[in-house]
């Protein structure tokens, strides 16, 4: 057996609500566009015929409570919370009405994103890396296990910056559900234990600053609270 020229990183892992485990993660997915008035407050129509999708490397991912440096080469880092699917049990081409078979459980997440790096990419018709996938860009709470709170289908899902409300939606205005959006994906990835899928964020995005404190929250889902500092 050959042995790694340098020893490979622990691989990243999500603490889940009353377990000593943690939540090994695999791939992390993100869905674009996924409630009609965040579509709009970014001059775009809302796509109802299939979702679309980035991704972020599993390295990218930062746990909630963290405190994390203004991310580099951006002047217009943004929020963007999130609920945040957990696969349990992979799948390939799942059918919709089998789907939750397939999650582990939820979380509240953050897509954090350098926005002006984004728009620049949408600008000349790149891919959207430099935007969206960064070191600590995957912020993501405790995982709630489905087995202890069912598969949400309803509640507010909120983000504050230093207290002030800045995000407010309802998991009732996501176009794609979580059982359309597993099934989708699926035809296009052998879906495995440890995948992440980030669902998109409601109305009301906006920049963050060094300083602030984003505390955000899904009702009978969870939190997440992330801290950004100067940039380093
Ligand atoms: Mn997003």
């Amino acid at each position: 057996m050959s042995e790694f020229l340098f020893p490979p990183a622990a691989p990243p892992a999500a603490p889940i609500r009353g377990r000593a485990q943690r939540f090994p993660i695999h791939r992390i997915f993100c869905v674009g566009r996924n409630y009609e008035d965040h579509a709009k407050e970014m001059g775009a129509a809302a796509d109802r015929e299939a979702p679309f999708y980035f991704t972020k490397a599993a390295e990218h991912f930062i746990v909630s409570g963290s405190t994390v440096p203004y991310p580099p080469g951006t002047k217009n880092c943004h929020h963007e919370v999130e609920l945040v699917i957990a696969i349990g049990k992979g799948g390939f081409r799942i059918a919709e009405a089998a789907a939750l078979d397939h999650v582990f459980g939820y979380a509240c997440g953050l897509d954090m994103t350098r926005r002006d790096l984004q728009a620049a990419a949408k600008e000349k018709q790149r891919p959207w890396d430099l935007g969206k996938d960064f070191e600590q860009s995957a912020v993501l709470g405790e995982i709630a296990p489905a087995a202890d709170i069912g598969h949400p289908a309803q509640g507010r899902i909120e983000l504050r910056v230093n207290g002030e409300t800045r995000q407010s939606g309802d998991l009732t205005s996501l176009i794609h559900s979580v059982a359309a959006v597993v099934a989708h994906l699926s035809h296009y990835y052998h879906l495995q234990p440890g995948d992440l899928i980030y669902t998109g964020t409601p109305a009301g995005v906006g920049p963050v600053h060094p300083g602030d404190r984003l505390e955000g929250s899904i009702a009978g889902v969870g939190t997440i609270a992330l801290q950004v500092a100067a940039a380093d």
